[in-house]
């Protein structure tokens, strides 16, 4: 059997946090066995679906790099195909056309209300010879099993079983014909061949209605693993409360896309007490059966602690390109010089988000127009213009500019003058990168070059006067 998995979001927002994780879950099995991993979007309900939620849902899926074989397939392109299907119910008698007036069934709410019943279909309609008036409005109901039981063996929460009683007739098509969501879904993964369904538990209570419609036409049902959900700090389900949701949120934020990912997938799997993961391991490693049971608790610390540690250790080329997006939205130009994967590689151990790298590499790249307001009343103050202008001179005669020699002659500014190494690289610093903190100093003057080191001393020598004069 060849595994087939799906990914089927309802385009009414953007990517968020729980559906990436149901994705990536469909994503790896399918990878891990060799199968195929399907986009669906149900956008059936057409007053919440949007293009732009499609589209925000495309690009987290392409960010996060979940490549899928097949689709996507919209539903609303559908229609005649589930038409067909009702129809085929209807005609088989698995279906019928129920003509109850909404004040009916309203009232046969009420009354199972006060009776202290689960408010469920009464069946009117089932066996009707016919209808109440020739053009009388009706729904479509599936004529569910009245008796025995579905048993769902999911591959996450084990055996589940269903009493047909507690279910009642469920509407697969509305007045106007357009279909319902459990209608759809089956539909779908029988005529796509799902092997495998992956989703969030909200949903479990739908399975057991899917898997009668399926026996209905005739289709063996596929597996299903019902994934727990997450919950925020307070043990409430993860939302906008508790920060960002989205997953192009966490692009904006500086996050590194596989620190996300590997973030997902710890949470709710697990293998031993690994935490790092490279896709092609958790590709190997992981498996449904191995997903908790129990919902799972979002920790955003714990995923900047990825982040910084997916900064660190990538290899500088990739995170220069992921970085450069950040200095576009700086507005900020990361040419010709210095090469960014430099800056990355200088600035790799300090940075927890690609942010704050971007942030704090903008003075490579830009003049400088102000000083931190601090870093400059400490440094920047007539004591600081004798190593100052000592370092012009010496910098601007040696050769090669090169790291070592950057790094004594910077060393031999302060011995001459019997200044601690800090009374001379902070200010150096401060002129060079407008704050308190870069990389280390020989690095950053490397990096920066000879003609707007010392042009940026310059500057600070001028500051200096104007302060003092
Ligand atoms: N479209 C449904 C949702 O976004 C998912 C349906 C399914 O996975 O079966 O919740």
């Amino acid at each position: 059997m060849t595994v087939r998995t799906r990914f089927a979001p309802s385009p009414t927002g953007f990517l968020h946090i729980g559906g990436a994780r149901t994705a990536l879950f469909s994503w790896l099995y399918a990878r891990k066995h060799g199968g195929s991993f399907v986009l669906r979007i149900e956008d059936t309900d057409l007053e919440r679906s949007t293009k732009e939620s499609v589209n925000a849902i495309l690009e987290g899926m392409t960010w996060l790099g979940l490549e899928y074989d097949e689709g996507p397939f919209y539903q609303t392109e559908r229609f005649d195909r589930y038409k067909v299907i009702v129809d085929q119910l209807i005609e088989s008698g698995h279906a019928y056309k129920c003509y109850c007036s909404k004040e009916r069934l309203e009232q046969l709410r009420e009354d199972q209300m006060a009776r202290k019943e689960k408010p469920r279909y009464d069946g009117h309609c089932r066996d009707l010879s016919s209808p109440p008036s020739p053009d009388a409005p009706y729904v479509i109901r599936f004529r569910n099993p009245q008796e025995g039981q579905v048993v769902v063996d999911d591959l996450i929460r084990g055996r589940v079983v269903f009493n047909n009683s507690e279910l009642d007739d469920l509407i697969i098509a509305r007045t106007d014909g357009s279909p319902t969501y459990n209608l759809t879904v089956v539909v779908d993964d029988s005529d796509m061949d799902i092997t495998h369904v992956v989703r969030g538990d909200d949903h479990l209570n739908n399975t057991p209605r899917q898997i009668n419609i399926l026996r209905a036409l005739g289709v063996e049902p596929p597996v299903y693993a019902h994934v727990p959900m997450i919950l925020g700090h307070d043990g409430k389900r993860l939302s906008k409360r508790h920060g960002a949701v989205s997953v192009m949120q966490y692009r904006e934020e500086g996050y590194l896309p596989e620190a996300l990912i590997n973030y997902l997938v710890r949470l709710g799997w697990s293998h031993g007490d690994q935490e790092i993961f490279s896709v092609e391991e958790m590709i190997e490693l992981f498996d449904i059966p191995d997903i908790n049971k129990a919902a799972s608790s979002f920790n955003p610390e714990k995923l900047l602690w990825l982040n910084q540690h997916y900064i660190k250790s990538s290899d500088p080329q990739h995170v220069a390109r992921h970085l450069s997006y950040h200095f576009s939205k700086l507005d900020v130009d990361p040419a010709p010089a210095p090469e960014l994967s430099q800056v990355v590689v200088a600035q790799q151990e300090r940075a927890r988000t690609l942010v704050e790298m971007a942030q704090n590499s903008v003075f490579f790249y830009r003049d400088i127009e102000g000083y931190d307001e601090k870093a400059a009343k400490k440094n920047l103050k007539a004591e600081a213009r004798e190593p100052l202008a000592k370092l012009r001179e010496r910098l601007g005669a040696l050769e090669p500019w090169e790291q070592e020699a950057i790094h004594r002659t910077v060393s031999e500014v302060g011995e001459a003058l019997d200044l601690k190494l800090g009374k001379v690289a902070q200010p150096l610093r401060v002129a060079v990168s407008g704050g308190p903190v870069s990389p280390p100093i020989d690095v950053t003057l490397y990096l920066l070059g000879r003609e707007r080191t010392l042009a940026r001393i310059d500057q600070a020598l001028e500051y200096i006067d104007r302060q003092s004069g």
